[in-house]
């Protein structure tokens, strides 16, 4: 007969094992804090997934910091003019890594119907993003199911030089894409 205690007594073959990877994973994906800052109309579907009726505190996410060093995930809401690109890339340098985006709505996913020179065509061109989320505002709903989606990912991420390596490969495919003022699109 073996030794059995405390965790050991609950589980029916007596141990538990995983990867240290696996751990890591759990922990960060049920502690994400958002960043807080909002750039357009998406905004506002964004503050209404935060209140009381969509309570995203469900998911460890009741904190939106308002400094960005206390923040991991960026949840890029609305439109990104040319004027405020080097304001986004400044806020995602100064949050804690790792870090996660999602690009929430259309705009911030390919600059939307705003295909002109002073809106960025993809916040894609300035930082990496994990996740892109569709519509014209997305509802509270979609940038839950954005965020479990993130959370699935995050729980198979990769630790260390893996993942610099990804983010890397990310920031030059970024780097290496046509410049925004030679984008054409529908209506050019
Ligand atoms: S996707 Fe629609 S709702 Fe969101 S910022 Fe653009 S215009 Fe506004």
């Amino acid at each position: 007969m073996g030794l059995v205690v405390g965790l050991e007594e609950k589980l029916p073959s007596g141990f538990l094992l995983t990867k240290v990877e696996k751990l890591a994973g759990y922990m960060r994906k049920n502690s994400l804090w958002p960043a807080t800052f909002g750039l357009a109309c998406c905004a506002i579907e964004m503050m209404a997934a935060g209140a009381g009726r969509y309570d995203l505190a469900r998911f460890g996410m009741e904190v939106f910091r308002a400094s960005p060093r206390q923040a991991d995930l960026m949840i890029v809401a609305g439109r990104v003019s040319n004027k405020m690109a080097p304001v986004v890339r400044q806020i995602y340098d100064q949050m804690a890594a790792p870090k996660w985006t999602i690009a929430m709505g259309a705009c911030a996913s390919s600059g939307g119907m705003f295909n002109n020179y002073a809106i960025v065509q993809g916040v894609d061109h300035i930082i990496p993003v994990d996740i892109y989320l569709p519509g014209c505002p997305p509802r509270p709903e979609m940038l839950m199911d954005a965020i479990l989606k993130l959370h699935e990912q995050i729980g198979n991420e990769k630790l260390g030089p893996n993942r610099e390596r990804i983010i890397k490969e990310v920031e030059a495919a970024a780097l290496a894409a046509k410049p925004t003022h030679q984008l054409k699109g529908l209506l050019t």
